[in-house]
């Protein structure tokens, strides 16, 4: 079940729950939350980051063959050298 997370619109409006945001598990074939339960005052869902990494490490020669890669370098010559 997905953790959604939920602020109020309006902050000062909000209790103190909805003020400060919460999160909300919730089933993904129902209606988005547009009321704080507590309070009833509206709410937005908030965009939260995700835990993917921004980019993925480069693998050096020596990770990828150690994983059981072949690493191929061009030569200038314009055959591939096994390294
Ligand atoms: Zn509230």
């Amino acid at each position: 079940m997905p953790t959604y997370s939920y602020i109020a619109e309006n902050p000062e409006e909000g209790c103190l729950r909805c003020r400060r945001g919460f999160d909300l598990r919730r089933p993904m074939d129902r209606e988005p939350l547009t009321h704080c339960p507590l309070c009833r005052k509206p709410v937005k869902k908030m965009v939260t980051g995700f835990s993917t990494p921004k980019y993925t490490k480069p693998v050096s020669v020596s990770d990828a063959k150690k994983a059981g890669f072949t690493i191929l370098e061009k030569r200038c010559d314009g055959n591939y050298e096994k390294l």
